[in-house]
């Protein structure tokens, strides 16, 4: 029995192994053992249906590229509640989810200082770039280790780590707890890059030089058009429709966005943040830092954290159906397509591998679905919260003991609970029994139920992978399909559900082959797959699993292991 299993074994290594005899590559140059470069991208909110939708408008150099001659995980999904951004980028960098990482929203209620917290806050650091309090962020609140970090500590700190981002926590929760910078946007009136203390004393003068260059204020200087002729846009509903948001002042959502005249009335340069000139400027950064930081440049690995905000911002405002957002993606495959060209000339085509992916996805416009019959709908927590509140005061007879409604969330309070000689489970039964009643709650977990059980699948699964003991409230709703709390336009994000899960992951480049799958993985299972690819350790509360359809693709021949 036991030489049979080796023998089968055996059999199982074969293609593998035998994949070591042809090295098949591109290009002449020996093979590296390790990339000198790690991009990665996160596109805010972009959902996995944008690939497909756009595929026939978009160029030849950018998305197309990357999923021809890349390797597409077509159902790659986040496995845990709620899909915000914080969450996102803790989640794709840790190779975790919130119940370890700690990165349960992006604001929640820490009940043991009583306060709210923003989830790259840091009240210790301050900023640097510019006179504001945005840059008075770091990693700290993150509470495990990064694929950036693992690649430091594997090379002696010789290796880089770098995140960019147009939102402070698309820059910070990437690059890690001992990045060598994060860089973000301070808009209004300041208009520049910044970042904080907790990385540095002064900007390098590469990102100094790019403040100075003007180039907001010259994406900013042209109202923002459609690249292709309006009426091409079929795969889009009219430029004109009720699910779209506006811009202050702007009488309709239409084309052209009178940009120059609308910065005094949208907070002057933050405006470039809901247009696709704001995922171009990122780019135009993450472009520069190449040579700025001298990225991929020796033998030691380094790391590239990108992600683009814009695509969320208008998503946002005008919805997944908008031409809008149809032609920020256009865009961004024009950008991507710049970057890719920029990367091959400065590391070198081969020898860099790039991670495409997204934070979370996003909703079809629910009075979009409820005018066409869909299920969908707008629940009011402030309304619910307040009737919760009365419930319990006269089930219980006392008074104040919620203590803070946020991100679906209940936090009871347990020194009153247990002043009273209260039942702390009886509370929680009782409220979460009573929430089920609203339209638009399909679903209430209490604290007590997640520490009793394990799930494996399902909705409570996704819940539970969200809920950190120490950091999470007492009651977790999950909302029915389709339904936000939201304005009537535009998009949000948050739920357990695949239109928030599932996103596109894509590997390409060095030692990847072409090809896809569509088995089920898990957005933790990304660093993994990168640390079995560079031969580095896992980062300390990674819950993943290397993709193996990935690394084993078959004409994926690494020679590292010899
Ligand atoms: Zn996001
Ligand atoms: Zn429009
Ligand atoms: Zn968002």
């Amino acid at each position: 029995m036991k030489h049979l299993l080796i023998i089968s074994l055996l059999f199982a290594l074969l293609p593998i192994s035998s994949c070591h005899d042809h090295h098949e590559h591109s290009n002449q140059q020996p093979a590296l053992t390790a990339p000198k470069l790690v991009v990665g991208i996160v596109v805010d909110q972009m959902r996995y249906d944008y690939i497909y939708r756009f595929w026939d408008k978009y160029g030849e150099g950018g998305i197309k590229r990357i999923v021809d001659d890349g390797f597409f995980c077509r159902n790659a999904n986040f496995s845990y509640m709620p899909t915000y951004t914080g969450p996102g980028h803790a989640s794709i960098y840790t190779g975790t989810t919130p119940e370890v990482h700690g990165i349960i929203a992006n604001y929640w209620y820490d009940r043991y200082n009583e306060a709210t917290r923003y989830c790259a806050q840091d009240d210790s650091v301050k900023s640097v770039g510019a006179e504001t309090y945005e840059g008075k962020m770091s990693p700290k609140n993150m509470l495990t280790s990064t694929l950036g970090d693992e690649l430091r500590l594997a090379s002696n700190f010789k290796g880089k780590s770098l995140g960019i981002s147009l939102k402070d926590r698309g820059a910070i929760l990437p690059g890690g707890h001992i990045a060598n910078g994060a860089y973000w946007f301070s808009g209004g009136e300041i208009g520049k890059w910044i970042s904080s203390t907790y990385y540095m004393e002064k900007l390098p003068d590469w990102v100094q030089q790019f403040n100075e260059s003007g180039v907001a204020d010259e994406l900013l200087s042209e109202p923002w058009n459609t690249l292709l002729p309006i009426e091409d846009y079929v795969e889009s509903l009219e430029d004109d429709n009720p699910y779209e948001g506006k811009f202050q002042e702007e009488e309709s959502p239409v084309f052209p966005h009178d940009l120059p005249a609308l910065r005094d009335s949208n907070s002057n340069y933050s405006l470039i943040k809901a247009t696709p000139m704001g995922n171009t400027l990122t780019n135009k950064l993450a472009i520069a830092s190449l040579d700025g930081e001298s990225l991929g440049q020796d033998e030691f690995t380094d790391l590239l954290a990108i992600s683009y905000s814009s695509t969320d911002y208008v998503g946002h405002k005008y919805g997944p159906h908008s031409i809008e957002l149809q032609d920020t993606y256009l865009r961004l495959d024009q950008d991507l397509a710049e970057l890719m060209k920029a990367l091959d000339e400065k590391v070198g085509s081969g020898n860099y591998v790039l991670m495409l992916t997204a934070d979370h996805g996003g909703v079809t416009v629910p009075a979009y679905l409820e005018d066409l019959g869909v299920p969908a709908g707008y629940f009011e927590p402030d309304t619910i919260i307040s009737q919760l509140k009365t419930a319990i005061d006269t089930r219980f007879g006392k008074g104040g003991l919620v203590k803070n409604y946020s991100n679906f969330q209940v936090f009871l309070d347990r020194d009153k609970i247990h002043e009273s000689k209260l039942d702390f489970g009886q509370v929680q039964k009782f409220a979460a029994d009573y929430l089920l009643q609203f339209d638009g709650i399909d679903a209430c977990f209490t604290r007590d139920g997640f520490s009793n059980s394990d799930f494996t699948e399902g909705i409570p699964w996704l819940l539970q992978n969200g809920f950190h003991q120490k950091r999470s409230g007492d009651l977790l709703m999950a909302t029915s399909p389709g339904w936000v709390s939201y304005s009537r336009t535009g998009t949000t994000h948050g739920s357990p559900y695949s239109y928030d899960t599932h996103v596109p992951l894509i590997f390409y480049g060095w030692n990847i082959a072409s090809g896809q799958t569509d088995e089920y993985v898990r957005i933790a299972d990304i660093v993994p797959t990168f640390c079995m690819m560079l031969n580095i350790q896992f980062p300390n509360g990674t819950t993943g699993q290397p993709i193996s359809s990935v690394l084993f693709a078959p004409k994926n021949c690494r020679k590292s292991h010899h």
